[in-house]
């Protein structure tokens, strides 16, 4: 039987996806492409904001149309939070939580045939973690590995909570195993990832700072990448070690949100825009080349023009090198939800466009502070007509650059030259 997996959302759910085929192959199944016709297809869905939901509407009803005979199962966050809504979607045959989606490909076989929707959801309380591994590209260049699950915090506008429940991490003693397999797989960059991954923490005390100077004294022939931090949990002990290593990428994305104290503690987060500005300054000053992403949400209920002028003039003022902007939408049980001051939808759109367009004049110029330098880059795909590798360096800079097809899963020393939109452009250079 043929089984087809969709992904959408985070760099979890595609490592988890990734574990669920696994299975799926070691029961016997095999695997084809989604889009191409398939006995089962199952979606691993996203609901961080409502358009999430409204994408994974559309992909399941693309999917039935290109497959009206396969059995649909769809699971993930949005069939977690909103079971019953996904179950009424045309075509849908079965609906899997958070903890039932690993059990698919054993379950699978006595749902089909079934004249109703099934809907396996449970409650998410006391989920165990369970580890996934992937790949996102097709020369298996780059891994991502889950080490953390679900979270705590609850900030106000936020369903992952509900949708992952709390905070859990992988066994510590697993971890080496874990990188060991990665490296003998080929692999030359792990992307280690969490739902709030700097939360890692065991039974036994072991925390994030721990993870990271474990992995580094392996020094595994791999780069390692950290995909996402809050920035209370990125302290001193991780920030020296990621400095110091020649293993971590020397990259951070970390949530901002807003830069307004005022609306931090109106989302629930744990720090204040001053706190948030000094740990930048501290990154930049021990890792001088460090590439720094930053997620911001605009439009949160009560952001007044002044709010949103502290949030621009502070990104404005950072040496960061990307933002990712969410336009706030509001989310079903979430307290923000009900929150008063809601924001005109065009306004958000405005200050979207608005912290958009400084987001591409912060990467444009961090792209050309690297010109005149040497980038490690990993080559990702490559143009044979014209010889030419897309890949991506340490600090998270977009290479391009002419070398000959041998050159893939290699590590690659490149003199950066020039930035052309959203390119850099450089030569290999020899040792
Ligand atoms: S830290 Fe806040 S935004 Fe991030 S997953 Fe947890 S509740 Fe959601």
């Amino acid at each position: 039987m043929k089984v087809a997996l969709h992904t959408l959302g985070c760099k979890v759910n595609y490592a988890e996806t990734a574990a669920i085929k696994d299975k799926f192959e070691q029961l016997g199944y095999s695997l084809t492409e989604f889009g191409t016709t398939a006995d089962i297809i199952l979606i691993n869905t996203c609901s961080v904001t409502n358009n999430a939901d409204v994408e994974a509407r559309k992909i399941i009803r693309r999917a039935k149309r290109q497959s009206p005979d396969a059995f649909l199962g769809v699971m993930g966050c949005y069939a977690q939070l909103k079971p019953e809504e996904v179950s009424q979607i045309e075509g849908v045959d079965a609906v899997f939580g958070q903890r039932e989606k690993f059990r698919v490909p054993s379950l699978v076989h006595q749902l089909m045939g079934k004249e109703q929707t099934q809907v396996n959801v449970s409650c998410i309380e006391d989920l165990p973690f369970d580890v996934a591994l992937t790949t996102d590209n097709e020369l298996r260049t780059r891994a991502f590995l889950k080490l953390q699950d679900g979270c705590d915090y609850f900030c106000t506008f936020c369903t992952i909570p509900y949708a992952r429940g709390s905070s859990r991490s992988i066994p510590f003693a697993l971890i080496p195993e874990q990188i060991n397999k990665i490296v003998a797989s080929g692999y030359k960059e792990v992307v280690i990832s969490g739902i709030n991954l700097g939360d890692y923490s065991t039974p036994d005390g072991k925390t994030f700072a721990d993870v990271v100077e474990l992995m580094d004294s392996m020094k595994p022939d791999l780069r390692i990448r950290i995909s996402s931090i809050e920035p209370n949990l990125l302290n001193d002990r991780i920030l020296r070690a990621v400095a110091a290593s020649d293993v971590f990428c020397p990259h951070f994305h970390i949530p901002l949100q807003s830069g307004s104290s005022e609306i931090l503690k109106k989302m629930k987060r744990r720090y204040k825009a001053s706190f948030y500005k000094d740990l930048i300054y501290k990154i930049k000053e021990n890792i001088p080349n460090c590439g720094l992403g930053i997620d911001v949400i605009v439009g949160f209920p009560g952001e007044t023009d002044e709010h949103f002028r502290e949030t621009y003039d502070l990104l404005d003022e950072l040496p960061a090198s990307y933002f990712h902007v969410f336009t706030y939408s509001e989310r079903d049980n979430t307290p923000a939800a009900s929150f008063d001051g809601v924001v005109p939808v065009h306004i958000r759109k405005e200050r979207t466009n608005l912290l958009r367009d400084l987001s591409q004049a912060k990467q444009r110029s961090f792209y050309a502070s690297r010109v005149g330098k040497i980038a490690t880059v990993i080559p990702e795909s490559y143009d044979k007509s014209t010889r030419t590798w897309k890949s991506w360096s340490e600090n998270y800079v977009r290479v391009k650059f002419e070398g000959d097809e041998n050159l893939a899963k290699s590590f690659v020393k490149v003199m950066v030259e020039s930035v052309h939109g959203d390119y850099a452009f450089g030569s290999v250079i020899n040792d």
